[in-house]
């Protein structure tokens, strides 16, 4: 046994030196298909090491230049992830899931529809479209929405009944434990909160499986009791960043919608969902401080809303393919005492019912949790 009988702390601090450095991998065609393009992180494979499944940037420039090398793999997915010619731990790549050889009555594949995501995670982009990204002036400058579009791994628009469809065969034929369903923001005021609402309604319809919901913050706070009755248990609104500055010149369109909305969503939301169902994405190493990231985490989860924080994935064919991914010793320097502050708070990923704080996946946060609980 090599790193799998190491401490907690160990496990967090190379789980988080993988999502930072990324990591070379000697077969391209190791483990289930790459993450790439896409809503949110990308460019990751999965792996499992020590018993959780984690999203390891492959694709992405510093990861060709890391330390880290993920070994090929042997018939079963089993292999070992080294630096500097020492062997670090084993680990083992996720096969790939059998909901993707089903196609749909006219012939679209599965996969074009929802993918996995971690270990147990089905994940989709109901509408592969976004308002903010027919320029690049307004277009969040991390993300690569049309990316997979282009280049024909996926459809624009997934109907309610194709996602119950790959839903259900997700369920039965891979045991997916739960849901994420985000979209890019369509024209209008409810900014995606109609699309998911009825996209929920079909799903939970066809199979029992919890679902989050990610969109941006909707005009009326009555759509937040309506996705939850339509069957969604958890809500994702993302900030991304949380300094204003730093908000306007990542994502110049979104930014539009303020700090300010973002609260008093929240707030409207948390009471509809649950304390600690209600999660917020933030990417860190965009030129927020320390600081100003560990003051809003304080902020949300005195109001009962999970911060997913995740360092920042420079994207490869976005415009910030070049911008370096935050260092292992910052995202150390938060994670800590964001965990900290989630057990005290009384948050924790386990307890969320569907969604990436959940997954945990794309940070190693929910590791350094399970450090403290440890
Ligand atoms: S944390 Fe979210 S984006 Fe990352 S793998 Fe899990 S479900 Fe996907």
């Amino acid at each position: 046994m090599l790193q799998t009988t190491a401490s907690a702390m160990r496990t967090e601090q190379l789980v988080n030196e993988l999502q930072t450095f990324g990591a070379r991998l000697v077969d391209p065609n190791a483990g289930a298909d790459s993450r790439r393009g896409g809503a949110g992180p990308s460019d990751h494979k999965a792996l499992n090491i020590d018993g959780m499944t984690v999203m390891v940037p492959v694709h992405t420039a510093p990861a060709h230049a890391s330390p880290y090398v993920l070994e090929k793999p042997d018939a079963d997915g089993n292999s070992r992830i080294s630096r500097d010619g020492v062997t670090l731990s084993d680990i083992s790549f996720p096969h790939r899931p059998r909901f993707y050889d089903l196609t749909t009555q006219d012939g679209i594949p599965f996969s074009k529809i929802a993918v996995l995501h971690g270990k147990d995670v089905l994940a989709t982009t109901v509408l592969q479209s976004c308002v903010r990204y027919r320029s690049r002036t307004k277009t969040c400058q991390f993300c690569a929405i049309g990316q997979s579009l282009a280049a024909g791994r996926t459809t624009q628009r997934k109907t309610p009944a194709q996602l119950a469809a790959v839903a259900k065969a997700a369920v039965e034929l891979d045991g997916v434990k739960h849901m994420v369903m985000t979209t890019g923001t369509p024209p209008g005021k409810d900014r995606g909160a109609a699309i998911l609402t009825e996209s929920a309604a079909a799903v939970k319809a066809a199979v029992d499986l919890p679902i989050q919901a990610q969109c941006e913050p909707p005009d009326d706070d009555a759509w937040f009791g309506r996705m939850r009755a339509a069957g969604i248990d958890a809500l994702g609104m993302h900030l991304e960043a949380v300094t204003p500055a730093v908000r306007a010149r990542i994502m110049p369109g979104k930014a539009q919608v303020p700090l300010a909305r973002y609260f008093s969503a929240f707030e409207a939301a948390v009471p509809v969902f649950g304390r600690g169902q209600v999660s917020t994405y933030i990417l860190a190493g965009l030129g927020d401080t320390a600081e100003a990231i560990l003051d809003m985490a304080a902020r949300l989860i005195g109001l009962g809303v999970y911060p997913f924080v995740v360092p920042f994935v420079p994207i490869s064919g976005t415009p910030l393919e070049n911008h370096p991914a935050p260092s292992a010793a910052f995202m150390h320097g938060i994670l800590q005492p964001i965990a900290t502050m989630l057990v005290q708070g009384g948050l924790s990923a386990a307890d969320i019912k569907a969604g990436c704080g959940k997954c945990g996946a794309c940070s190693a946060l929910s590791t350094y949790e399970r450090g403290l609980s440890a």
